[in-house]
């Protein structure tokens, strides 16, 4: 069958990748340029008042947006099938601006209560502040999200697979609910990434990313993303954005659009390696249990075949995993590691392993991560590029 190939969206994902909203400049430079301004020179003061106002296109600031970001932007659209996108200056600044954007006084907000650290403390110390009503559940019980998205429900916010112990949510079953309800639905897809899970088709009004992870994938900066609808960005995400100031460095959005170009590549290879580590570790005589929504013994992996493409890709590079020995035992594996580093980033080329009780979580009361599962002898493990043999290895000695 032949395809319209000058239509970017009928373009395979690789393909989207490494040319999907490329605009080259009058030297016709093969890779992208780097576009160091911070504003822009008009002809006229026609041309001024008209690019202000929205008549003319073209760039006003780069605040607003520049040729990098727009390019990066573009890209990310392509990939996840979105009408628009807007890339920020990190991860958390794009959450905080796709729920801070449009919420008021008494409106109602549904969470799985396992997130990230600071996607915790923006559900549930900024939004009460602002009067807004919270509820957490947990996001693997179907029946929970039903009690809790009511008619009085505005927005609903998933990690899936949450940060750090791969809960999974029912994406398609929420969609469903907040559909019902009239509830905007956000899903963070950072674990998962667009490649192996895509929310929009599940039913989410709007993803985020933290383009710091997979996207850069060599961890040198930080960013993030918000994708939604172009009546949304455009109307309630972009006049936030635009007035206070979350901007992506044009430098961040140009090393990103080069990480994108072998996100592909990258991704299988951490996929696979995370498969043979995650089998290593479930046969492992000093590991209690290990939390991968690749392995079949994974309480919800019909749920990661049905809505991960666990078999044509994988279910990411995430690993949690608890040791026998508590703290201690924890402690001791990450202070044995030769090769894996000690670090609470994730999604890097190099193999980095987090205590998050500790770290990434440890703005969270004690009982409350218990509650959450997010014990003492939980390891977050983000597997890399290395060879997995290596890796394994390591594992080993350290365990031993
Ligand atoms: C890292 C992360 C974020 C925040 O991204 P930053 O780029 O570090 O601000 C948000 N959500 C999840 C699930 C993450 O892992």
């Amino acid at each position: 069958m032949t395809h319209d190939l000058t239509n970017p969206k009928n373009w395979k994902p690789a393909t989207k990748l490494v040319r999907g909203g490329t605009v080259r400049s009058n030297f016709g430079e093969t890779s992208e340029a780097l576009f160091l301004n911070s504003g822009f020179c008009y002809d006229s003061a026609e041309t001024a008042e008209s690019r202000f106002n929205g008549e003319a296109p073209g760039y006003v600031y780069s605040r607003y947006v520049n040729p990098n970001l727009a390019m990066l932007e573009e890209r990310l659209a392509l990939l996840e099938g979105a009408e628009r996108a807007c890339v920020m200056a990190s991860g958390m600044a794009a959450v905080n601006a796709a729920i801070l954007c449009n919420v008021k006084p008494g409106d109602h907000v549904v969470a799985g209560r396992v997130l990230f650290g600071s996607c915790f403390y923006i559900i549930t110390e900024i939004l009460p502040r602002l009067g807004v009503e919270i509820t957490l559940v947990d996001a693997r019980n179907n029946d929970e999200w039903e009690r809790a998205i009511t008619k009085k429900t505005t927005h609903v916010f998933v990690e899936s697979p949450a940060n750090p112990t791969l809960e999974l949510t029912d994406i398609e079953f929420v969609g469903k609910l907040c559909k019902a309800n009239n509830a905007f639905f956000i899903v963070d897809n950072i674990f998962a990434t667009p490649l192996v899970q895509k929310p929009f088709e599940l039913g989410a009004d709007c993803v985020v990313y933290s383009t710091t992870k997979h996207m850069d994938g060599q961890g040198r900066t930080l960013g993030g993303a918000v994708l939604a609808s172009e009546e949304f960005i455009t109307e309630t995400l972009l006049p936030f954005h635009r007035h206070t100031g979350p901007a992506m460095s044009p430098f961040t959005a140009w090393v990103v659009l080069k990480g994108l170009e072998t996100f592909e590549l990258r991704m299988k290879q951490h996929c696979k390696n995370a498969q043979k580590v995650a089998e290593f570790l479930e046969g492992h005589s000093n590991i209690a249990e290990v939390l991968y929504p690749g392995l079949p013994s994974h309480p919800q992996y019909d749920l990661a075949c049905k809505q991960m493409d666990i078999q044509g890709f994988g279910a990411s590079n995430m690993i949690a995993f608890k040791t026998k020995g508590g703290k201690r035992a924890a402690f001791d594996l990450l202070n044995n590691m030769k090769i894996i580093d000690i670090s609470n980033n994730l999604g890097d080329a190099k193999s980095l392993i987090t205590h998050p009780a500790s770290t990434t979580h440890s703005n969270i009361n004690a009982d409350e991560r218990q509650k959450l599962g997010i014990t003492d002898d939980v390891l977050r493990f983000s597997v890399g590029l290395e060879d997995a043999d290596d890796l394994i290895a390591d594992l080993q000695q350290a365990l031993a």
